[in-house]
């Protein structure tokens, strides 16, 4: 039972490729993957686009925003598995850059967290 077991990006890779794996199309190939991410990133929009005052078309449904966020995640999972990248190591990355090259760049809630609060803010 998988209730309350946390999620790894490796289990969410392994889960996609096995997934993937089932099928003799395999994966897409990578521009054909990120006209997917642009084609959801759009179905991201559209719902963001509705929260926030835009009326829907009559019958128009009105999307689910986690949903749509998830699609996104899955087509970035295939596109990071077809072409052997780790999405953990990525993310890692990624989160290095923006705690140190960004540390200072925003205004901390507590200003005591700051390294040097005479150097940080305009
Ligand atoms: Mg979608």
């Amino acid at each position: 039972m998988l209730t309350h077991m946390a999620l790894t990006f490796a289990d969410a890779s392994a889960r996609v490729d096995a997934y993937i794996s089932q099928f003799k199309e395999g994966y897409f190939p990578p521009l054909l993957m990120l006209a997917r991410l642009t084609e959801e990133t759009g179905e991201v929009a559209r719902v963001l686009a509705h929260q926030n005052g835009k009326t829907p078309k009559p019958g128009e449904d009105p999307g689910d925003l986690e949903l749509e966020l998830a699609d996104l995640l899955f087509v970035m999972v295939c596109l990071a598995n077809e072409r052997g990248l780790s999405l953990e190591r990525g993310f890692e990355r990624m989160m290095h850059k923006v705690e140190t090259r960004d540390a200072d760049r925003w205004t901390r809630k507590d200003a005591s967290l700051s390294a040097d609060p005479e150097q940080s803010g305009p």
